[in-house]
């Protein structure tokens, strides 16, 4: 139950198991193309956007959002609300951008106003970088207001979603979100291996009007698009070796997840969170998010009680249960992770046994807790 890489479903890890295809086996280009049509739906984007699948983690999905769009000495705003944030900002000054970042205290966003404040104020700017759900404060933005004042000023707006796709709405083409990038080990609930990174018929533009010399060449877009084409439209084709048999693993897990539609995913997502939020308060631990709103679906970042230090990790795991410490330099020690995205949302009975350890271990360190309150509280919300 960390925040990714996560438990997989029985047939997620049966896809992944087999022997590893070809790139040009006919089974592998059906599971690529068909992945880049269900990834699309899984961001809600047009048929004119652009689903990229490359081996890697969810760094390197940064790595080319800011490779593709970013010109040496051109303007990036960064919405900080945390540690991922704060890589975002120092990918980007790598590749030569002038950054400037709206951040809030640990626990909050930005408001919408204020990002347009200085995207009126301290610009130019090329494009607005935010994180959907930040791992290491479970602090979710709204993106929507974003994309909106990203628009207003005429800027390329793109989201960190690795912590969130499938987990939280979001509706790429009908907010005008120009990047929406993410990983497999995270909400999407698949074995770790694959950046994956869904952009605008806008974002393409901008690559090709690059002034500047091209990016990377494993980095660029225009190494990829015509291989990404031809397996979407089921033709071999080859410029490096795709992950093949997490592509097996992606086409599967998005079917799981897309079964119902990307709503029902979401809303499981969300009524997991709930439930998980109910069972903490029953146990009196404080959050990290300082309000509703602002807190993910996908994670809980809470706070140790009084006299408990991260020695409750291994009394939790002890009980079959592997939760996280704290991420954020300014909680780290303060602060433990429970993650709750992907196939552990399909499965209260991880979810409760969550709950009992934590409360369990929280015991025997001499906290008085409510086991059968905090499950009940649980139990409340999402029945088994
Ligand atoms: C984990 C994470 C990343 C980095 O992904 P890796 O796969 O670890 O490289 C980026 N952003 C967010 C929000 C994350 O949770």
């Amino acid at each position: 139950m960390i925040p990714g890489p996560v438990e997989v479903s029985p047939a997620v890890l049966a896809a992944a198991a087999g022997p590893p295809p070809g790139h040009t086996s006919p089974r592998l280009i059906e599971a690529f193309g068909r992945s880049l049509e269900l990834l699309r739906e899984a961001v809600q984007a047009d048929a004119s956007s652009q689903p990229f699948l490359l081996a890697g983690s969810g760094t390197l999905a940064m790595e080319i959002a800011a490779a593709n769009l970013l010109e040496p000495g051109e303007g990036a705003l960064v919405v900080s609300t945390g540690y991922f944030s704060d890589r975002m900002a120092e990918i980007l000054r790598r590749y030569g951008a002038q950054v400037v970042q709206v951040a809030a205290p640990v626990g909050a966003a930005p408001a919408a106003e204020e990002v347009r404040d200085a995207l009126a104020r301290q610009g130019p700017f090329k494009a607005l970088f935010a994180t959907h759900v930040d791992t290491s404060t479970g602090v979710r933005v709204d993106p929507e207001p974003l994309c909106r004042v990203a628009r207003e000023a005429g800027v390329l707006s793109v989201f960190d979603g690795v912590c969130a796709t499938a987990g939280e709405r979001f509706f790429l083409e009908d907010w005008g979100a120009d990047v929406y990038f993410t990983a497999s080990q995270k909400a999407l609930g698949l074995p770790p291996g694959l950046a994956l990174l869904v952009a605008s018929q806008r974002a393409l533009t901008t690559r090709t009007l690059r002034q500047a010399p091209p990016p990377p060449l494993f980095l660029d877009w225009d190494s990829w698009l015509p291989i990404h084409r031809a397996y979407e439209e089921r033709r071999p084709s080859y410029f490096a070796t795709p992950a093949t048999s997490l592509v097996m693993a992606l086409e599967v897990g998005l079917d799981e997840l897309l079964a119902d539609g990307i709503d029902a995913r979401v809303e499981r997502h969300a009524r997991a969170a709930s439930g998980m939020r109910a069972a903490w308060k029953a146990l009196g631990l404080r959050q990290v998010p300082r309000s509703e709103a602002e807190t993910g679906n996908t994670l809980s970042v809470l706070l140790y009680p009084d006299g408990v230090d991260a020695a409750l990790l291994p009394k939790v795991a002890a009980r079959g249960v592997v939760i996280a410490g704290g991420l954020h330099p300014a909680i780290r020690t303060t602060s433990f992770r429970v993650g709750h995205m992907g196939y552990a949302v399909t499965r209260p009975d991880y979810l409760r046994r969550t709950v009992e350890a934590v409360a369990e271990a929280l015991r025997e360190l001499g906290v008085s807790v409510d086991r059968e309150g905090a499950v009940a509280a649980l139990e409340g919300v999402v029945r088994g």
